[in-house]
């Protein structure tokens, strides 16, 4: 069955409208091409700034060739779904040291199962639109394949490639997820949309770790993101002081950026916080025994860095809060559940806060000492 122009215009724009029906903002597409793309990540790979991730190394034809992933792909759909709720607490916890500080998108439910879900439903209700079942094939991706998202996204026009790296809509800012459909359908093509950056340098001023090395290209080895939630290893001592209260990926970037004024809020409830999540202390968590990390995080993204990551990233923003008796003897509790590698960043937590508290006490012995001296200058019957 041959489509003509005039039907496949229809089926896009029926699939525009299934999107919205679904709750995703926008859909658009383009073509399969990764040309200009990937050469940059293979640059990106061969200079090991993906750290443990070895799947960049892995299926690199399957990412370079969507039709090598997936035969037959003429077209890829990229959807925008927004995340970002009402009242969203930003600034409380990074302000507070001893509060825990939780990238936005992981406060809610995971994603990819509830994203992959709505992209299957639009599907299924496309395959049965003019009977397209005998010509139609897809799959449907959400952060799960060789696919490079924010190629398609950015080449589809759903926004640009933002220095920090991420897709920046000029009207929704860049507090969205990002899903894919590979069809077998030629449909249309959309243009990309200019990039406006600028001279805007924010994103790279404010990173606390120096990871956005240069426009566009993020070091993961130095990336909060990584090294809180894809790094299974050791966190590097260099770069713990800085990862401050961040104990599950980090919002800086996005947060700088003055196209987020224009985000979207989203009303989707499973995006909405759960166990006080935003506004929780790091002596709560860290006091969570390991089937309460289980049940408590069940259903969010969280839980799927496991229980020894997730007590290393407690370990360090501990280290990073104020100083009181109670939290050197719960970390010492937990040493006997911590293995090696979580032990070191205990030890580690126990010496910062020890050390905190031997300056605070110098500086009440100098203060006393001024005081002392200033009144013994002070004429008797003054
Ligand atoms: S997520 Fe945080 S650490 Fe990573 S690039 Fe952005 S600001 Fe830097
Ligand atoms: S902060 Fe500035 S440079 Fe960075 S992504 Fe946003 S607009 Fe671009």
């Amino acid at each position: 069955m041959k489509l003509t122009d005039e039907q496949l215009q229809e089926i896009k724009a029926h699939i525009h409208k299934l999107a919205l029906e679904h709750g995703f903002q926008d859909a658009r597409v383009c073509d399969t091409s990764t040309e200009g793309y990937y050469p940059k990540l293979e640059q990106w790979i061969a200079e090991k700034r993906h750290g443990d991730m070895t799947f960049f190394e892995r299926n690199q034809n399957l990412r370079q060739n969507p039709q090598e992933l997936h035969p037959g792909t003429a077209r890829i759909i990229s959807l925008r779904y927004d995340y970002l709720p009402e009242n969203a607490k930003f600034s409380t916890p990074l302000k507070d040291p001893n509060l825990a500080n939780v990238s936005r998108y992981a406060l809610g439910r995971d994603y990819h199962k509830l994203m992959r879900k709505k992209l299957d439903k639009i599907c299924q209700s496309l395959s049965e639109y003019f009977s397209l079942k005998d010509v139609i094939d897809f799959r449907v991706f959400v952060d799960s394949a060789p696919v490079m998202e924010s190629c398609f996204a950015e080449k589809s026009g759903i926004g640009w490639k933002g220095k920090h790296t991420l897709i920046i809509n000029p009207d929704a800012g860049s507090w969205f997820f990002l899903g894919e459909i590979f069809i077998n359908l030629p449909l249309p093509v959309d243009q990309p949309i200019e990039n406006q950056c600028g001279s805007c340098t924010a994103c790279i001023s404010i990173c606390p770790t120096g990871a956005i090395i240069a426009p566009n290209k993020v070091d993961a080895t130095k990336c909060i993101s990584y090294l809180t939630i894809e790094n299974k290893g050791g966190i590097p001592e260099d770069l713990r002081e800085k990862i401050g209260n961040r104990i599950y990926g980090c919002d800086d970037c996005q947060l700088a950026c003055p196209w987020n004024r224009y985000a979207q809020t989203s009303t989707d409830k499973d995006f909405l916080p759960r166990n006080q999540l935003d506004e929780i202390s790091l002596f709560d968590l860290w006091r969570w025994s390991e089937s309460e990390f289980n049940e408590n995080l069940a259903g969010t993204p969280i839980r799927r860095i496991g229980y020894q990551s997730w007590l290393r990233n407690l370990a360090v923003a501990i280290g990073n809060a104020e100083y009181s008796d109670e939290m050197i003897i719960a970390l010492e509790l937990k040493m006997s559940e911590a293995n090696e590698m979580v032990q070191e960043h205990i030890q580690w937590a126990i010496q910062q806060l020890n050390a905190k508290r031997l300056e605070q006490m110098s500086l009440a012995k100098k203060t006393q000492r001024l005081i002392h001296c200033v009144t013994s200058m002070l004429p008797r019957d003054a």
